[in-house]
C-alpha cells in the first residue's frame, strides 16, 4: 500500500468532522499520543505527545512536547479544516409526499449543488441523548450540574438516501438556465411509502434511536469511495480531498516526523480544525481562543517555563505556522480562469498561495522560508495569485496569524472541483505533502 492508498482509507474513514476527529486521533495514538482532558490539570516535560479534543468534538490539537519551553523554542504549527461543504439535516427533516419520505437539509458551506444530484448518500454524525432516571426525569451531570448527555458517533454506512435529477423533458433549458433552489430541491429521497417503517430502519442501521435523540448533529455524504483514475492512475478522484486530504497529510507528517526524531526542542502542533467552510466563527474554529488558549496552557505547564524567564506570549514570535489547505488547480477546460505565471499543475507540486489584500497569510518572508522547507525536503513548489478581474478564496492562514501574532504561509495541494461532491487531486502531490510538512516539523 502506498500513501495514496492510505490517503484513499484516511478519506472513507472520515465523512464528518466529528469522524476525522476520531481517525485523527486513532492514528496519533498509534505513536504515542495520549488523550488529555481540556479541562484537566497539564503538566508536561520535554518528549511527550497528547491530543486535546474540544469540546464540541469537532476540532483537535495534537501536539509533541519539545524539550525547551515553546516561549524559548517556539512551536512548529501546521493546521488543516476538518469540515466540508455538505447537507446536514434540518431540526425538524422529515416529510411524506409523492408516495415517498424525504429527509430536509441545510447547507453547510459552498456546496456545489448539482453534484449532489442522483448520488447515493450515506448518514452520520453525532446523535445526543439526556440522560433520565427510571421515572423518566432528566439526570444531571454531577460535574457539571448541566443535564447529563450521552453522545453516539454514529453512520449507517449503506446508501440510505438520494436526491433524483429532474428528467430533461420536464425542463429543457436545464443545461443552459438549470438553477436548484436549495430549499425544494435539495431534499432527500429516504425512501418509498411512510416514515415511520423507514426511520425504524434507519435508526437500526445508526445503532441509536433517532426518533428519541434529544439532540442531533447529522450529514448527508456520498457514499462512494474515492478512486485512482486517469490509466495511469495517477490522480484521486472522490469526496472532500478540501480539506481531509491537508489533515490527513498534517496527521502522517506529525507521525512520521516522532517516529524519525522522538526528542525535538521545539514543541511541533497539528491543528485539525472545523468549520472554516464557514467562516470559523464556533466555539472550537479558528476564530475561538481554542487554539491560542491550548497553547498558552502548553507553554506554561511546560517543565523548562520557569527557567526561561521568558513571557509565554513569545512563544508565539517564535513560531511558524503553516496553514494547509487546498489550491485550485489549472483546469483543462477552463484554463483561462487562471493567469499563466501562476497557474498550478496537478502532481507538479505542493502550492503557495498569495494575495496582495491578505485573504492568504502568506508574506515573501514566509514564502521564502516554505520554499526552503520544499528544497531541503526535496520536493517541487507552485505559486498561485488569483486573476486580479477574480475574486480570491481564503482559509483558516489569516485568522490564525492574526490570532496569535505568529509568522503563516498558506499552502496546500493543487485539485479540480473543489466543492464538489467528487473532487480530483494528484497522488505525487499526496506524497510531496507529507514529506514537506514532515520537513516543516523537523527543521
Ligand atoms: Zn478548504
Amino acid at each position: 500500500m502506498d500513501r495514496a492508498d492510505d490517503y484513499i482509507e484516511f478519506s472513507k474513514a472520515t465523512p464528518t468532522p466529528f469522524h476525522a476527529v476520531r481517525e485523527i486521533t486513532q492514528r496519533l495514538e498509534r505513536d504515542g499520543f495520549l488523550p488529555i482532558e481540556p479541562n484537566g490539570a497539564w503538566s508536561f516535560r520535554g518528549g511527550e505527545r497528547h491530543y486535546v479534543i474540544a469540546p464540541d468534538q469537532r476540532t483537535v490539537i495534537a501536539f509533541a512536547v519539545g524539550h525547551k519551553a515553546p516561549s524559548e523554542a517556539g512551536f512548529r504549527i501546521l493546521g488543516s479544516h476538518t469540515d466540508a461543504p455538505d447537507l446536514r439535516l434540518k431540526l425538524n427533516p422529515v416529510s411524506e409526499g409523492c408516495s415517498v419520505t424525504r429527509l430536509h437539509t441545510q447547507i453547510h458551506g459552498g456546496v456545489l449543488y448539482r453534484t449532489w444530484l442522483d448520488r447515493p448518500l450515506d448518514l452520520g454524525g453525532m446523535i445526543y441523548h439526556l440522560k433520565r432516571d427510571s421515572d423518566g426525569r432528566v439526570q444531571d451531570d454531577p460535574e457539571t450540574g448541566l443535564p447529563a448527555l450521552e453522545r453516539h458517533l454514529v453512520r449507517a454506512n449503506k446508501p440510505i438516501a438520494f436526491i433524483p435529477e429532474l428528467a430533461i423533458h420536464l425542463d429543457r433549458k436545464v443545461n443552459s438556465e438549470g438553477k436548484i433552489n436549495p430549499e425544494e430541491q435539495l431534499v432527500a429521497v429516504l425512501g418509498s411509502g411512510e416514515q415511520d417503517p423507514l426511520l425504524a430502519q434507519l435508526s437500526e442501521l445508526l445503532g441509536h434511536d433517532l426518533r428519541t435523540a434529544s439532540g442531533f448533529d447529522l450529514h448527508l455524504f456520498p457514499f462512494q469511495d474515492p478512486v485512482r483514475v486517469g490509466v495511469d492512475g495517477s490522480i484521486i478522484l472522490g469526496p472532500r480531498h478540501d480539506d481531509l486530504a491537508m489533515c490527513w497529510a498534517s496527521c502522517e507528517a506529525l507521525r512520521a516526523s516522532v517516529q524519525q526524531c522522538p526528542d525535538s526542542d521545539r514543541t511541533r502542533v497539528g491543528y485539525f480544525v472545523d468549520a472554516e467552510e464557514v467562516g470559523s466563527m464556533t466555539s472550537s474554529g479558528a476564530k475561538s481562543s481554542f487554539l491560542r488558549h491550548t497553547l498558552l496552557r502548553i507553554t506554561r505547564q511546560h517543565a523548562a517555563y520557569g527557567e526561561s524567564g521568558h513571557q509565554a506570549e513569545a512563544a508565539f514570535q517564535a513560531s511558524l505556522v503553516v496553514s494547509a489547505d487546498m489550491a485550485h488547480a489549472q483546469h483543462p477546460n477552463h484554463p483561462t480562469k487562471h493567469a499563466t505565471s501562476h497557474a498550478p499543475q496537478i502532481n507538479h507540486g505542493i502550492t503557495i498561495k498569495t494575495n496582495a489584500n491578505e485573504r492568504y497569510a502568506s508574506t515573501g518572508e514566509t514564502s521564502a522560508l516554505f520554499r526552503g522547507l520544499c528544497e531541503k525536503a526535496g520536493v517541487a513548489f507552485q505559486e498561485f495569485v488569483t486573476r486580479q478581474d477574480m475574486g480570491c478564496g481564503s482559509t483558516i492562514g489569516p485568522i490564525v496569524a492574526a490570532g496569535l501574532g505568529a509568522r503563516t504561509v498558506d499552502v496546500g495541494i493543487p485539485m479540480w472541483g473543489m466543492h464538489s461532491t467528487f473532487e480530483s487531486c494528484g497522488v505525487d502531490d499526496l506524497n510531496d505533502a507529507v514529506l514537506v510538512f514532515t520537513q516543516h516539523y523537523s527543521s
